[in-house]
């Protein structure tokens, strides 16, 4: 970490930014601070304006408004010196399929004048095994981490990842996010976007939830569900409830939704409104599949402030 960015005690500060596409408000005003050796966590629906809020601060796209402070200096855009020193996660598909591992890491190496030991990537990464190993004979969770040690190869203290683990097994998640929080204990600053709620809560420090181009909410994981109040939440799966009895049981809870096949009830008196629960399931014949008690979560906090699910 550079002398200047430890004596700041953020890595990165956004005002005001802005970025439309015609009549859709894909970004629209944004602010947010990032600490420094931080998980930053942009979480979202699809649509929310996610990517187009990294692009601006990758200094892929530019802003229409608003300002950006990152490495101690005020910018309406990141400029191309800025940019060399963030790593930036590619999407998947961008590498020759029939170059090596160790063959793309060192290619990237070469288009920086100070580079990071391949050796070292490969080991950050878990790819030292398959260093000779052809691109095309990767797994997808081995290609996305080939492509995040590609983005550390100048070993710079800002990293961006647009959505690393979408698409990947949970193992292969598990395995990006060991790497995340391995890079985040060597005092790196971690700009992450996401749709998965459980990533957002296991590595973020800080999350803000946009949604239709606005951040509604910002905070750590924990203050974020904790601003919920003293709820519980109960759910259960595999009943189609229909809207006379959906009503009966809003009426002896704090609130009660009714979405895909799942329904989940918040109360402030557990034992209370499971009683009334069992009665109602009795009353109106339906079946608990999975029922679960649990304390909220951000796809709560999501749902409350804006009536929908994380994931359609
Ligand atoms: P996802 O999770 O699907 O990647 P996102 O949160 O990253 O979504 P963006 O890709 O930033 O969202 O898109 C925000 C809005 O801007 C969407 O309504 C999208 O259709 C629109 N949009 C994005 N890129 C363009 C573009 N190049 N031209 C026109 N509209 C765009």
């Amino acid at each position: 970490m550079t002398s200047a960015s430890t004596k700041r005690a953020f890595m990165m500060k956004v005002s005001g930014l802005t970025k439309h596409y015609g009549e859709t408000r894909a970004v629209d005003g944004i602010s947010f601070t990032v600490p420094n050796a931080s998980v930053f966590t942009i979480l979202g629906p699809n649509g929310a304006g996610k990517t187009t809020t990294l692009e601006m601060l990758e200094g892929i796209r530019e802003p229409d408004s608003g300002e950006i402070e990152v490495f101690g200096e005020r910018l309406k855009r990141v400029t191309r010196p800025v940019k060399q020193r963030m790593g930036v996660l590619l999407q998947d598909g961008g590498f020759e399929p029939y170059l090596k591992v160790r063959e793309i890491l060192t290619l990237f190496a070469s288009f920086f004048e100070k580079a990071l030991s391949v050796n070292d990537i490969l080991e950050t990464v878990a790819l030292t095994e398959k260093s000779k190993a052809l691109v095309r004979t990767l797994s997808g969770g081995q290609r996305q981490r080939l492509a995040i040690g590609a983005a550390l190869i100048n070993d710079p203290d800002l990293i961006f990842l647009d959505e690393p683990t979408t698409g990947l097994d949970p193992q292969a998640r598990r395995n990006i996010w060991d790497i995340v929080s391995g890079l985040k204990a060597r005092g790196k600053t971690i700009i992450l976007t996401t749709h998965y709620m459980e990533e957002a809560e296991i590595l973020s420090d800080e999350v803000c939830i946009m949604d239709y181009g606005k951040i509604i909410a910002q905070g750590t994981p924990k203050t974020l569900a904790d601003d919920l109040g003293e709820e519980t939440m109960i759910e259960f799966h595999g009943a189609d409830v229909p809207s006379q009895a959906l009503e009966r049981l809003q009426a002896c809870c704090k609130a009660a939704r009714s979405d895909q096949m799942m329904v989940t009830v918040e109360t402030e008196h557990l034992t209370d409104t499971m009683e009334s629960l069992f009665a109602w399931s009795r009353e109106h014949d339906i079946k608990f599949h999975e029922l679960t008690v649990r304390q909220p979560n951000l796809e709560d906090v999501f749902l409350t402030l804006t009536g929908r699910r994380l994931r359609g």
